[in-house]
Parts: structure tokens; C-alpha cells; sequence
């Protein structure tokens, strides 16, 4: 559905009207379109003697054919730069910033104590004002678990308040992310720059993201036009609204899509099915049989890669009003079946060694909401889910991760009364909604075989929702 308010404060007398009347601009955000570079414009690059991403970043940079340019608390990056083979020059002069960049990214990996915190402030003090509308802001860190003493840890953890406020602070729709790296975990760095610094981020701010050391420290050789490229990838949900975003997205990934929904949906289904060259496969997932119907479908497929945990109803009511079967029937389809699931293709195979489940939670299981109770159960127990189970399958190399989308444009969102629906809309440091592509797009990476260190994670695609925050 459209949203009536953002075309207006972007037109000619609705932005100066809005601005006259100190509304919010919501910016257009700008999307991943088919064979766009990662980042178009440049990255002021900032860090500390001791930064330890530095070699990383520079390679990664060279690979995604970024521009750089060295922050003057930073010389040292022209020549690191240098040897990965791009050209880089140091942005601005002494007292006065340099040309306007599309991303800032700050190693801070090197920080053991908060006294050297002045060297974010130094940074950022810089470059506020000289990040593009759309920009990208990032920030690497070390995880406080794998700190060494507790100054490292305490000032590994402050970024995160770092982060949260620039994300807040920045506007024009500037996003901004922190990324902990687990020592040597590196080379596991490059699937989550490419998302966080290009447009498929571009609902996805104010987040916190660890990538950890995998089982298998293997270094995966993609083809990055195609990342799910002769991946078997199975949605639920997939006939409408963001599961049918997810098989897309997917299909143009290279995978092969086998699009899940309920029997009642299968003339819908079927036309997303065709439309992403995949198949359909009408199943309710909380049937009794559903697991063992999914691991006979998977075997006979030789296996998939990856499950995506779309499917998922509400059913609201305040407790006191609720009736047994709206509860029972919202955590069964929300949680109880997708355990049932992953329990079954997990223990017999059917899910390869390697593949990823990617959930989908919601700011509701984050925050609560009124009328949800049963909804914020099964959601927020979808977050217990990923964080119980990710390290029981790190042996096996397989992932589990979550999305939880905060206000979407879909079906289920058009439904809902106007004043609240404004309300959902505005809330966020972006002040618009989400696309269901913005929460598919954040699925991809997460399914990707590049995202090997990433398990655990629980991201929001909210805009930086105020709810639960
Ligand atoms: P949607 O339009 O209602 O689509 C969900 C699909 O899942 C529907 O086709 C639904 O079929 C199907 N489904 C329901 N129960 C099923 C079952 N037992 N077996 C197989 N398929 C089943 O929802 P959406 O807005 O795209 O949301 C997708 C996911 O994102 C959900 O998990 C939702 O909770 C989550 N989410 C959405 C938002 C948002 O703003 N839209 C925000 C946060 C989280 P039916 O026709 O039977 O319903």
C-alpha cells in the first residue's frame, strides 16, 4: 500500500510546507536494484593505531570496487589501501572536512579503554554533515565476550550507545549499524559490509550484529551476483505480502524456491511459485504430519540448503477476551510447528550440514503490544528459539538467525485502523514503513553460504522502531 504522506513532504510545496509546520521528511530510501554496484560514492575511513579490521576492510573494500578516503587520525590507511589496489587519498584538510562520502566506516576494534573514546568523537565530529542522503554509517567492534579485561569489554560494549545515537542523530535517511568481529572471524566479514553499506540495508538501522568464528573456517569463493546460485530454499508464507517478497528475492539470488503455503492459498501460490520459477507446495505447517512431510519432500530433493520460518497468523484480543483457540493456534503456527520442524529436517539430514534457518520474529515479541499477548509469545519465543539452537548446530555448520520486521506495508498492515496505522508508519528514525522486499532482502543474507559467521543474530527490520528499543 502507498504511503500518501511520504509523496507529499517530497514534493515541491509539500516539503516546505512540512518543514514550515516541523512535520517529519520522510526520505525515499533507495533500494537494491538488479546490477547495482554495493555502494555508489565513497568511504571516509576512520579507526585507531591499533584497529585490527584494517587489512580486511581494505581487501573487502578492493572487492566491492568502493572509493576510499583516509580520515587525518588515519594516514595509515593510504597504504594499506595501496597494497589491496585501489587508490586512496585523505579526505579533508586540517581543520576543514573534505568532499561528501556515501559511508563512514570506523574500525574500533583497537579500543581497551573508554579514555580512548575520543577518537569516535574525533571522527564523527568530522564527518556528521558529510554523509549523502542514504548513507551508510559503521561501526566495527569487538564482541564484550571475547574481550580480555573489563575496560575492553566496557568499551566495546559503549559503542553500542555510539551507534544507536548516530543512527537517531544523522537523518536523511543515514542508517547506521555496529558489527562485533570475533577475533579471526574476519574472513567472514564480507557478506554483512555488503548488505549493511548498500541499499538492501536500507530499512535496517540502529542495529547490533555479531559475526563469530564458524566450525568450518573455510573461505567461501562466490559468485556475488548470485549468492543462492544451485541453493534449495524452501518460504512458508510464500503466496502474499513478505513471504512472497522472500521466494523473489531468492529466486533472483540464483535459488531454487520452493514456495510453501496453506492448501487454501494454492491458486496464489502457485502464481508466485510460477512467477520465481519454483515450485509450489501446499502444506499447513501445523498439521500433525507436516514435519515428516517436509523431510520426505526435502530427501527427495536430495536435500536443501535453507528454511525460511515465514508463515504466521494473528489472532488479537486482550487475554482477558481471548478465546483458547486464538492462543493455542497462534503458538502452534507461530512456534510450536516450526521446532517441530526444524527438529525433524535437522536430526535426519534433510537440511544439509551448512544450511541456515532464518526465522521471522517481530518488534511485538520484542516489545509486547497490547491485544498480543499470545502473538509477543510465540515471537518473542522465536528469539528464544535462535538463541537455544544456534549453538547446538554450530558443530554442523548449520545457521539460525531472525528478522523481526517492525511496521511493513502488507495486507496485514492496511488493515489496520488509520490513526494507528500512521502511528506504526511515523514511529521509527526513517518515518516511514518497511517494504516486504526490506525484511526479504535481510533474509538473503542471512541464507547466504557467505554468511557462515553469522548465528544467533536476531536483527530488526524496523527503522530504528521507538518500540521496544
Ligand atoms: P500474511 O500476509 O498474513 O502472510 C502469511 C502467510 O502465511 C499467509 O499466506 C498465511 O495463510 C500463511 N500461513 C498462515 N498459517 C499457515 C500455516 N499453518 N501453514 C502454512 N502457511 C500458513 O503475513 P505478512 O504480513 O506477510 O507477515 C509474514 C511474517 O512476518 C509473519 O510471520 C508475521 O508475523 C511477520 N511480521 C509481519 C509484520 C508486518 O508488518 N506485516 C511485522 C512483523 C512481523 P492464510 O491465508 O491462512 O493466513
Amino acid at each position: 500500500m502507498t504511503d500518501a504522506y511520504l509523496n507529499f513532504a517530497n514534493s515541491t510545496w509539500g516539503s516546505k510546507l512540512a518543514q514550515g509546520l516541523g512535520l517529519p521528511k520522510p526520505w525515499v530510501l533507495e533500494r537494491h536494484e538488479p546490477g547495482q554496484a554495493v555502494i555508489q560514492g565513497s568511504i571516509l575511513v576512520g579507526g585507531t593505531a591499533d584497529s585490527a579490521l584494517l587489512h580486511s576492510l581494505a581487501n573487502i573494500f578492493q572487492a566491492i570496487g568502493a572509493q576510499t578516503l583516509a580520515h587525518r587520525e588515519l594516514p595509515q590507511w593510504i597504504a594499506l589501501a595501496n597494497q589491496a589496489g585501489m587508490m586512496s587519498g585523505r579526505w579533508g584538510q586540517e581543520d576543514q572536512p573534505g568532499e561528501k562520502v556515501k559511508a563512514l566506516v570506523f574500525d574500533a576494534t583497537g579500543l581497551t579503554d573508554s579514555t580512548q573514546s575520543s577518537a569516535l568523537y574525533q571522527f564523527f565530529h568530522d564527518a556528521a554533515r558529510s554523509v549523502l542522503p542514504c548513507g551508510r554509517v559503521v561501526v566495527l567492534g569487538r564482541a564484550p565476550e571475547h574481550c580480555s579485561s573489563a575496560r575492553q569489554a566496557t568499551v566495546q560494549r559503549a559503542l553500542e550507545g555510539l551507534t544507536r545515537s548516530l543512527a537517531k542523530e544523522l537523518k536523511k535517511a543515514i542508517t547506521a549499524q555496529l558489527i562485533y568481529v570475533a577475533p579471526q572471524a574476519e574472513f567472514a566479514l564480507e557478506s554483512t559490509l555488503r548488505f549493511v553499506l548498500s541499499p538492501r540495508s536500507a530499512y535496517v538501522s540502529g542495529q547490533v550484529i555479531r559475526i563469530g568464528l564458524p566450525v568450518t573456517e573455510t573461505l567461501i569463493t562466490m559468485d556475488w551476483s548470485q549468492p543462492l546460485a544451485g541453493q534449495k530454499v524452501v518460504v512458508t508464507g510464500a503466496s502474499r505480502g513478505i513471504g512472497a517478497a522472500i521466494a523473489q528475492v531468492m529466486a533472483s539470488e540464483g535459488a531454487q524456491v520452493i514456495c510453501l503455503d496453506v492448501p487454501q492459498a494454492q491458486e496464489a501460490l502457485q502464481a508466485v511459485a510460477s512467477q520465481v520459477g519454483g515450485r509450489a507446495l501446499a502444506l499447513d505447517i501445523a498439521a500433525p504430519h507436516a514435519a515428516q512431510t517436509l523431510v520426505e519432500a526435502a530427501q527427495a530433493d536430495g536435500g536443501w540448503d535453507v528454511i525460511v520460518h515465514n508463515a504466521g497468523i494473528t489472532r488479537d484480543k486482550t487475554i482477558a477476551n481471548m478465546k483458547p483457540h486464538f492462543w493455542t493456534s497462534v503458538v502452534d503456527i507461530n512456534l510450536s510447528a516450526q521446532e517441530r520442524i526444524n527438529d525433524a529436517l535437522v536430526d535426519s539430514g534433510a537440511l544439509r550440514s551448512g544450511g541456515r534457518v532464518v526465522c521471522v520474529s517481530s518488534i511485538s515479541g520484542i516489545a509486547g503490544n497490547v491485544g498480543q499477548t499470545n502473538y509477543a509469545l510465540s515471537k518473542a519465543g522465536v528469539v528464544g528459539m535462535v538463541n537455544s539452537l544456534s549453538p547446538v548446530w554450530a558443530e554442523r555448520g548449520i545457521t539460525i538467525n531472525a528478522v523481526a520486521p517492525g511496521f511493513i506495508e502488507t495486507a496485514m498492515t492496511a488493515a489496520v485502523p488509520f490513526a494507528l496505522r500512521e502511528a506504526g508508519r511515523r514511529m521509527n528514525s526513517l518515518s516511514q514503513g518497511g517494504l516486504p522486499e526490506d525484511v526479504a532482502q535481510a533474509i538473503a543474507w542471512f541464507a547466504s553460504p557467505a554468511s557462515m559467521g553469522l548465528t544467533g543474530n536476531v536483527v530488526r527490520v524496523c527503522g530504528q522502531s521507538i518500540l521496544g528499543a
